[in-house]
């Protein structure tokens, strides 16, 4: 932020809008003009690209039938494979280590079935004690499948703070009885990005194999998971992605791994060329294929088709540097504007720390939330007293950022938020 009064002022955002080489995205998106939505973390808004793959996809279903599977521009029996590969970029992975399928969830349960091999010494797995619940009950569940106990074999990382992790922590937890490592990318409440380099160079140190559930890190940093050496990665396409309210997930894994068996198999864990051969034997893809297991939710992979092309387009690094601009601007704006208010940031404010939202905490955040979405402003509210705001690169603007703070401001200076009860919703 430039040293000056200005800077907190509505011509600075506007000044930034028309400075921004990605503002020609924003009109690919539906966007309502009387709302500023700041949860694209959760679910990114419909692109008119990926509402046309979707169109696409049911004239390919209208005109060809089953020969769908194999005619037309985006033949489905090969949608996962070719989705996959334009994923990989973004993960920093080889075309073939990357393939649409699943969900987060399901993918993790594969991942995990496949690569957690306890043995006499090496019996937990690792993780934190901030991740997403769904994960610890797949790891948890994971456990007991191969007869242990979660509460044993299950460690899970300390929070000094209750909203980031030292990598010392972890690593210091990197023992010689730990068979598996499973982390966020970034964490989900806080937005703390891991130093996943680090991470897994500490862990192969120790021969113990990493994995790594980018959720809210796909569409909105960069990655270089192969570089990394990473063992296997595991995500879902709706957050940052824009793929549509459960669309299929993805998953990676690295080279070193493949002809390694998966520990779920279906019939579309098969070699492409010997699936229909309909034997009892599988013959799984030499490449991450190999970790499907059905036929692939073609419809829900459809809108990810377009939004990807935008991705493409616009180029991850640029998405990043924007990203960053945006989230420094609004806790700049917070730190200015509502000092007096009582909220604290609790994401890590380093860039290389800092992932693509801004979490704040505060006493009556369930309700300050109801408040804001009275305005049209629409946040994420987390239990039990955090608010994440997302700017997403492709199509907020300044300007939205700058009024999202003045009306916060409006709702504390007034104490809006009291007409609402304190209580989070279903889905919140
Ligand atoms: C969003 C999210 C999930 C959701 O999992 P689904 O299987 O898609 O329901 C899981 N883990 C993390 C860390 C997430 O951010």
């Amino acid at each position: 932020m430039p040293d000056n009064e200005n800077a907190y002022e509505v011509e600075y955002a506007k000044q930034l809008d028309k400075q921004d080489q990605l503002a020609s995205y924003r009109k690919e998106f539906y966007v309502k003009e009387d709302r500023i939505y700041l949860d694209g973390n959760s679910l990114g808004l419909l692109s008119k690209r990926a509402e046309t793959t979707v169109l696409q996809l049911l004239d390919s279903w209208k005109n060809y039938g089953i020969e769908g599977w194999t005619e037309g521009d985006n033949p489905w029996f090969y949608l996962s494979e070719t989705i996959g590969e334009k994923i990989a970029p973004l993960v920093g992975g080889n075309p073939d280590e990357v393939i649409v399928t699943g969900s987060t969830t399901v993918n993790l349960h594969q991942l995990v079935a496949t690569f957690y091999e306890p043995d006499s010494k090496r019996t937990k797995i690792l993780a934190d004690e901030l991740n997403f619940p769904s994960d610890i009950y797949a790891l948890q569940s994971q456990i007991k499948l191969k007869g242990f106990e979660p509460s044993e074999h299950l460690v899970q990382v300390r929070s000094k703070d209750g909203h980031t992790l030292h990598e010392e922590d972890i690593i210091n937890e990197m023992k010689d009885d730990v068979a598996l490592i499973v982390l966020p990318s970034v964490l989900y409440r806080s937005g703390q990005i891991l130093n996943m380099k680090r991470l897994t160079a500490e862990a192969h140190k120790r021969n113990i194999l990493i994995g790594f559930d980018l959720c809210h890190s796909i569409g909105s940093i960069p990655h270089e998971l192969s570089k990394w050496g990473v063992d296997f990665a595991f995500w879902c396409n709706y957050k940052h992605l824009n793929g549509g309210p459960g669309g299929v997930g993805g998953l990676y894994v690295n080279k070193k791994h493949f002809g390694k068996h998966p520990g779920l198999s279906g019939w579309f864990s098969s070699k492409k060329d010997k699936q229909f051969d309909m034997e009892h034997v599988l013959t799984p893809a030499e490449h991450a294929g190999a970790f499907q297991m059905g036929t692939p939710h073609v419809l829900s992979i459809a809108p990810l088709i377009g939004s990807l092309a935008i991705f493409e387009e616009a180029g991850i690094e640029n998405i990043r540097k924007k990203s960053l601009k945006m989230t420094q601007y609004l806790m700049d704006l917070i730190d200015y504007e509502l000092s007096d208010f009582g909220f604290v940031i609790r994401n890590p404010k380093e860039e290389d720390k800092r992932g693509g939202h801004i979490y704040i905490e505060h006493p009556e955040a369930a309700r300050i939330c109801k408040a804001l979405k009275a305005k049209n402003i629409i946040p994420d509210f987390r239990k039990p007293n955090g608010v994440r705001l997302a700017p997403v690169a492709l199509y907020n603007t300044y300007e939205e950022v700058w009024s999202s703070v003045q009306i916060l401001k409006t709702i504390m200076e007034e104490e809006l938020y009291k007409k609402f009860k304190n209580e989070r919703g279903v889905v919140a």
